[in-house]
């Protein structure tokens, strides 16, 4: 029969979880020779060496365990989440949104330089990355130069650094925020996460059909997820639109400059620029 507890001492689920982790810690506890240091030590290494079964990345640190023991200054031992764990859930909306596939395919390695304006973007992205990105990353133009692949791979890099990295695609938001703007749970659910995240990348922003003008609530919905991150200086946000920032500044005057504010030197409008691909395509025709 399963022990009963006592509301007051039913585990939470928390530290149940953390109990089964520990178990591989119970293996050293029959070591007669060890001191109580030597034997704390010895059973947070062993935990550390323990390989676990978390999936979606190959951790080196925590061997996919998600957890890391350590001892404190009184020798006891903790766990804590590995930063693998932000990466995971990342690449778990990665997949789930259906861009895992883009995410792998669009590298800074594979970039093309062939002309000029390719590689001062790619000098550019590279400043943003070192800078620290607390300016906006703002890329706006005609589809076809890459807009989205350069976007992609700088998010890669921020994932690859074990931040929590959100890509949204703007026309697939607009309709799910459409279809649930009368349930206040599901509308929050969607949108806090994305205000609140990290990193985010906010592709193809005011994306409409047949080069209509954003709706009002594309405006608002817009506005109420940039303002909050424009209030945030520690979280990064990049964008990519095919409206300029005068065209957004017309539209809404109160996103436009907080965009162009918060970007400035790494606000670049490839209008006008072609796919060193398709150029060079267009080139043996
Ligand atoms: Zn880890």
């Amino acid at each position: 029969m399963e022990p009963k507890h006592s509301p007051n001492t039913e585990p939470t689920h928390d530290l149940k979880d953390i109990r089964e982790l520990c178990l591989p810690w119970k293996k050293h506890m029959r070591n007669p020779n060890a001191t109580p240091e030597e034997l704390q030590q010895s059973l947070v290494e062993q935990f550390n060496q323990t390989k676990g079964d978390k999936e979606g990345f190959d951790c080196p640190t925590c061997l996919n365990k998600g957890y890391i023991a350590y001892l404190d200054k009184q020798g006891q031992k903790h766990l804590r989440s590995c930063d693998c764990m932000q990466r995971r859930q990342s690449i778990r909306h990665l997949e789930r949104s259906g861009m895992m596939q883009l995410a792998s395919r669009y590298t800074l390695q594979n970039w093309q330089t062939g002309e000029d304006w390719q590689k001062e973007l790619l000098n550019l992205g590279r400043q943003w990355l070192e800078q620290g990105q607390d300016q906006w990353f703002f890329l706006s133009g005609t589809p076809g130069t890459g807009k989205t692949h350069f976007c992609v791979a700088l998010c890669n890099i921020l994932l690859g650094q074990n931040r929590a990295v959100r890509y949204c695609l703007w026309r697939d938001l607009a309709v799910q925020a459409k279809a649930c703007v009368n349930d206040h749970a599901a509308y929050q659910n969607l949108i806090e996460p994305l205000k609140r995240v990290q990193v985010l990348y906010l592709d193809d922003l005011f994306k409409t059909g047949k080069g209509q003008e954003p709706t009002v609530g594309d405006v608002n919905l817009a506005f109420e997820l940039l303002n909050v991150r424009y209030n945030d200086p520690s979280l990064v946000t990049l964008l990519s639109s095919e409206w300029n920032i005068q065209d957004i500044i017309q539209m809404d005057e109160a996103i436009g400059s907080r965009i162009y504010e918060r970007a400035r030197q790494f606000y670049v409008d490839l209008s006008g620029k072609q796919n060193y691909r398709l150029l060079s395509f267009e080139k043996r025709k």
